[in-house]
């Protein structure tokens, strides 16, 4: 078995853009909206934070309170569309559940959107046209790259089908892209259980983001298979830990990716490489 240490590779593609960023005329800049107190957020954003920091990209940390309204947050997002200073806004989800959460996706302008969460951007990446991708399924597809892993004619079964993660994943992994080509089984909360281990028992990659611990167990897996372990779960005891049963999967497959350390530093690193493409679009833009 081998790590696809996400890890490591994401501090590659950090070291990338910041050697980028040192010949740009100014440093690109984004935007974090952080709404109300959640622990887990807060540990998101600041990682986000560090990130930009590394490879020379400003963020400014927007924090509003729990009972700011939707038209209040829709306004601050309509001023940072129009602020040519700002590259990138994100909105830390999730949000109160008295502001619609697609109606904040569909309000930030797609040439701002690093997430790849708007339809037109979403829509784009179907239809294999040039957009920002999803960074979490960005990021899994950059993993797969680092590692020369070849995709092409493999059977992919992705659990899940969250417009974030699983959608968007089984999506790029069935198109016509170089980390992509695969056939693609997308299952769900509605896949009978029988069906969802004869298929994953048959998968060459496993995709799982369902947010359920020890999901994935062994008997579940070929030999030599691929495991992306989307999922981020805490223990009793407060350890971080995926949607795979680690250490009775680990010895199985051919490649894994550890919870921490594997598609969470990538989904913020590719986050990184989106703001950097935005900035270079408005260049080009205003040329
Ligand atoms: P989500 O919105 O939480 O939805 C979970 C998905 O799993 C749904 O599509 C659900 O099906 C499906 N599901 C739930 N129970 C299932 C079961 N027993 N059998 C088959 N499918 C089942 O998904 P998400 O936002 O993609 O998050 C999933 C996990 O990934 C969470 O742990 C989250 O924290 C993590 N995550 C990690 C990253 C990262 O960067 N590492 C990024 C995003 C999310 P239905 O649609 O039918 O309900």
């Amino acid at each position: 078995m081998k790590i696809l240490d996400g890890k490591l590779v994401s501090e590659k593609i950090l070291n990338d853009i910041k050697s980028e960023i040192i010949n740009l005329e100014a440093s690109p800049k984004i935007a974090i909206i952080l709404i109300g107190e959640n622990k887990a957020s807060e540990t998101y954003v600041k990682n986000k934070m560090i990130a930009s920091n590394k490879c020379g990209i400003k963020s400014v940390l927007m924090r509003f309170s729990e009972s700011i309204s939707e038209i209040e947050i829709l306004s601050v997002i309509n001023n940072l569309n129009n602020d040519d200073s700002y590259h990138g806004i994100i909105v830390q989800m999730p949000i109160p559940k008295h502001i619609n959460s697609q109606n904040i996706i569909n309000a930030i302008s797609p040439n701002k959107d690093i997430d790849g969460f708007h339809p037109s951007n979403f829509g784009k990446m179907s239809m294999g046209i040039d957009s920002f991708r999803p960074a979490t399924p960005y990021g899994i597809t950059k993993l797969l790259q680092h590692y020369d892993i070849e995709t092409k004619g493999k059977h992919c079964v992705v659990i899940g089908r969250s417009n974030i993660v699983g959608k968007p994943i089984s999506i790029m992994l069935g198109n016509d892209f170089a980390i992509g080509n695969c056939t693609v089984t997308l299952t769900h909360i509605e896949t009978p259980k029988d069906l969802l281990m004869k298929q994953c028992q048959m998968a060459d990659i496993i995709v799982v983001a369902v947010g359920i611990k020890k999901f994935i167990t062994s008997d579940m897996v070929k030999e030599d298979a691929i495991i992306i372990d989307v999922g981020i779960n805490r223990t009793d005891d407060g350890r971080l830990v995926g949607d795979v049963d680690f250490e009775n999967v680990k010895d199985k497959c051919s490649w894994i990716t550890p919870v921490p350390g594997g598609v969470g530093p990538m989904t913020i690193a590719c986050l990184m490489l989106n703001t950097l493409k935005s900035y270079k679009l408005k260049l080009v833009v205003h040329i």
